[in-house]
């Protein structure tokens, strides 16, 4: 039913619309009724390039800005290239961030990552522990720009009266994920490792560290719910975690990957390859008072992501 209270005419920015997280946060918003979802390929506009952002968002004059647009990467992209994670999100953010300042965008939503919270943080993981402690190394660059973005959004909240929010959303997974046998996420780099062990008829396959650490994996389009319920409903300075609330080991999703892909062979575990954070599970009471639940199932939605994979191998990315 289209909400009588909002305006489904306003331009709405998604800032990194063709990326796994704004990409379905654009498809939500169109779903939903919003008829001028604005997105734009890095191809075209450079947002590190904060005169080119400011004269896109000046003839676009959004009315909402989703800032979906990141360098994002797995454990080994990150500890390899934190210079480039730390420059191109602060970049990235203050761009945007300064140009809807300047248009005075009166609803903006930032993303940032489960990754700002301190590696020892009690489990599950409240929002009130964002700096109370050190950060893991492997991602310490890309959570320390997230920081600040968190930090930019409080602060034009308080300097300039404006209703912008910070969501967290734990790892995120879906259609259009990164498959890249070094640099993606452990999800989908897994889904392609096994997958194309399967195809080989590979006798073992090869998991990167213990497969102790435990992870949380939320599919993109649940975040992308989250996303349209927190721009109707929360307008606070906390930012908000969103996730499933339930984690398990990497050797157990190890073996529900080789389940999806019909891998049939060993699983072997590589130790001098780093676990990172051991434990990353949030606790997210403060989404579901507002109403949001996760929909889709870890196995259906690596089923879904596998598909996906299958359908699109010759472009897939990575
Ligand atoms: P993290 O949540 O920031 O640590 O990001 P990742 O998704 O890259 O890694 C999660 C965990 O999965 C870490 O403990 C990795 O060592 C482990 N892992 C196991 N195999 C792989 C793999 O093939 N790729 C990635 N990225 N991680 C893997």
């Amino acid at each position: 039913m289209p909400d009588k209270t909002i305006d489904y005419d306003q331009p709405v920015f998604v800032a990194g619309h063709a990326g796994l997280a704004g990409s379905a946060i654009a498809r939500r918003l169109r779903g939903e009724g919003f008829r001028k979802v604005i997105g734009v390929r890095s191809a075209e506009l450079e947002l590190r390039d904060s005169d080119r952002t400011w004269e896109f968002m000046a003839a676009h004059r959004p009315q909402i800005v989703v800032l979906a647009a990141a360098r994002v990467g797995g454990i080994a992209a990150n500890n390899a290239h934190p210079a480039d994670f730390l420059s191109d999100n602060l970049r990235i953010q203050v761009s945007v961030m300064d140009a809807a300042r300047r248009l005075g965008v009166p609803r903006l939503l930032f993303l940032g990552s489960s990754c700002i919270y301190p590696k020892h943080a009690p489990q599950p993981i409240r929002e009130s522990t964002l700096l109370t402690g050190p950060l893991e190394q492997t991602n310490e660059a890309y959570a320390v720009a997230k920081i600040a973005g968190i930090t930019q959004v409080r602060a034009v909240r308080r300097q300039d009266g404006l209703a912008w929010i910070s969501a967290m959303p734990t790892n995120l997974y879906g259609p259009g994920d990164n498959f890249h046998p070094e640099h993606s996420h452990v999800l989908p780099g897994l889904i392609r490792r096994f997958h194309e062990a399967a195809e080989s008829g590979a006798a073992s396959v090869t998991v990167w560290g213990s497969g102790a650490p435990r992870r949380e994996f939320l599919h993109a389009d649940d975040l992308a719910a989250a996303c349209t319920t927190l721009l109707r409903h929360y307008d606070d300075d906390d930012p908000i975690n969103v996730g499933t609330g339930s984690d398990l080991s990497i050797a157990e999703l190890a073996s529900l990957i080789a389940e999806v892909t019909g891998y049939r062979g060993e699983i072997v575990f590589d130790p001098s390859r780093p676990d990172g954070t051991p434990r990353k599970v949030l606790d997210v009471s403060r989404m579901t008072a507002l109403g949001w639940r996760p929909t889709i199932g870890l196995v259906e939605g690596i089923a879904a992501t596998y598909k996906w994979f299958l359908d699109n191998r010759e472009t897939v990315r990575g």
